[in-house]
């Protein structure tokens, strides 16, 4: 998911509205708004992408200085529209929240928001139970007008009682813009500042492309466990809320998920890629040095910067050989392997010329399920390619993702109780190769090596929280089963929201 959240000197929509544009490809399933005005909300949150949920009608509406924004990532999990965020409370004071990641102990969660707080969870969404924990939290706040220590000390209570990913915003009536971060660091999250004749604005979002695009200059990462509090007149506290924070990255932002012209933690998530392109590169050329490659072609358009730099280290010629329309609808969740293949011819399609009678190395960022991969070569030999070899950017994939990155039940992922060879088999190349863990770490780590570790659980069942066992990534498994099996169910899920603008 994307979130963003500014408290701005003037009318915050429009800038909102661009910012979550810029943020889309971090979730196209819905997006949402929520702004301050004069002590009331105002929301409009819908199933679509920003430029179809939002109007002009909706967006006149969304008047005030005050306000965030969402755009959810497509996971199995919450496809109904009354799990579009920002989620509401109205106790303590009005609470507007959005957030990107995925709490690990939901489920003991849900038993005491109800026993000890009394406070009811109407959807089956992570997030609501987290701004149920945060208001309560904040419920003992004494006056209208929240202390930052107030606000502190809800964060250090939010810390000590979940488990998981989470990178938040939320915004309080009467009071300002609240974000954090969870104390392993692992959804990003970036502070930016912009000058106006009425004094400062700030600004929180996912990615710093997000603070480029409205004019906010970056001023920082928000560090884990830390908290960051802009009460209504503009101005900024900030305090670390954690015990023991440690930054530990998501590495699949930098594989995959966030924009090249990002930077996260201090690291360009564009330079990590071409660093990923060298070492793949480097080991190419290392064990495949007999193989004869006339050229090398991406799979558009992650895998471009990387294959690239393999081009370049390997002295080959690089070529477009597939082009994508820009225009196709999600494929993702499409449920059923056939449908899933089909999609993948709709969405990529390949020009002959740079395959016949050629020697070629197709580059992706990543191999998940296979499906991509295995259409992709087949097109290749279809457009008379000779050799048809493989890279992926990314190690195997082999365990599933428990914070925020959607990845299929392990036994759906190709590299799931496969070996290397099985795998070039099933995708059926003439050869295959992977870029190594500690290869993709020290790629990603050049940038900036005050990080010492990484969030890499996909690659090697390391869970950074320790917290993740069998018996967790099982429910989790069960539960997107039966949420695939019965779509309906997901959409009858009511909104007991505030009004939101139709
Ligand atoms: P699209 O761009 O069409 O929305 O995405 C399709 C790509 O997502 C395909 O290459 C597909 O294999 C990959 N994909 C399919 N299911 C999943 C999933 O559950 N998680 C992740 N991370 N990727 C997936
Ligand atoms: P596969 O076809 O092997 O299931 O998926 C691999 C492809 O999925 C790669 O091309 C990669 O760029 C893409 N991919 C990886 N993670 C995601 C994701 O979270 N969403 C989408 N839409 N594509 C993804
Ligand atoms: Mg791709």
């Amino acid at each position: 998911c994307g979130i963003v959240g500014i408290v701005g000197k003037g009318p915050v929509n429009q800038d909102i509205y661009d910012a979550l544009t810029v943020l889309q490809h971090r979730g196209q399933d819905a997006a949402g708004i929520m702004t301050i005005d004069n002590g009331m909300f105002h929301l409009r949150k819908e199933n679509g992408l920003v430029r179809d949920v939002f109007r002009t009608r909706h967006m006149k509406r969304l008047t005030g200085n005050v306000g965030i924004g969402h755009v959810r990532y497509p996971t199995a999990g919450s496809s109904s529209s009354a799990e579009a965020q920002p989620f509401y409370v109205n106790s303590p004071f009005g609470i507007a929240f959005a957030h990107n990641g995925n709490l690990t102990n939901a489920h003991e969660l849900q038993a005491e928001v109800f026993s000890i707080a009394r406070r009811h969870i109407n959807t089956t969404s992570d997030s609501e139970l987290l701004l149920n924990i945060f208001a309560h939290a904040l419920q003992n706040a004494a006056g209208f007008e929240v202390k930052p220590e107030e606000i502190f000390s809800a964060v250090e209570t939010v810390h000590t009682k979940i488990r998981g990913a989470y990178a938040v915003v939320a915004a309080i009536i009467g009071n300002g813009m609240v974000a954090f971060r969870d104390p392993f660091g692992i959804r990003p999250l970036v502070l930016g500042k912009r000058q106006s004749e009425h004094g400062d604005e700030y600004m929180v979002a996912s990615e710093s492309v997000a603070l480029d695009s409205v004019g906010f200059t970056f001023v920082r990462d928000v560090a884990p466990g830390e908290a960051v509090y802009v009460n209504e007149k503009g101005e900024l506290f900030t305090k670390q809320c954690a015990k023991n924070p440690s930054c530990n990255p998501c590495i699949f932002e930098f594989v995959y998920f966030a924009r090249p012209d990002s930077f996260i933690d201090g690291i360009s998530v564009y330079a990590s890629r071409v660093n990923m392109g060298r070492k793949l590169g480097e080991k190419i050329a290392r064990e495949w040095a007999d193989l004869d490659i006339d050229v090398v072609i991406p799979i558009p358009e992650t895998s471009m910067d990387v294959a690239l730099q393999i081009a370049v280290t390997l002295d080959k010629p690089y070529r477009q050989g597939f082009v994508k329309n820009r225009y196709i609808g999600r494929t993702f969740i499409m449920p059923g392997q056939t449908q899933r293949r089909k999609s993948v011819r709709r969405k990529l399609n390949a020009i002959s010329s740079e395959f016949k009678g050629k020697n070629v190395l197709l580059v992706d960022d990543s191999i998940v399920r296979g499906t991509t991969s295995e259409q992709i070569i087949e097109m290749a030999r279809e457009s008379g390619a000779n050799k048809v070899y493989f890279a992926s950017a990314a190690p195997e994939i082999r365990f599933p993702n428990v914070y925020g990155i959607d990845m299929p039940s392990a036994n759906e992922l190709i590299a799931y109780g496969r070996e290397i060879e099985q795998i070039c088999e099933c995708i059926k190349a003439d050869g295959l190769i992977f870029q190594n863990i500690d290869d993709l770490v020290d790629a990603v780590r050049e940038e900036n090596s005050a990080i010492t570790r990484f969030e890499t659980s996909v690659f090697d069942g390391n869970y950074i929280t320790g917290d993740v066992n069998q018996e967790y990534l099982e429910s989790i498994d069960k539960s997107r089963g039966e949420k695939i099996k019965s779509p309906v169910i997901q959409e009858e899920l009511s909104n007991l929201e505030m009004h939101n603008m139709g």
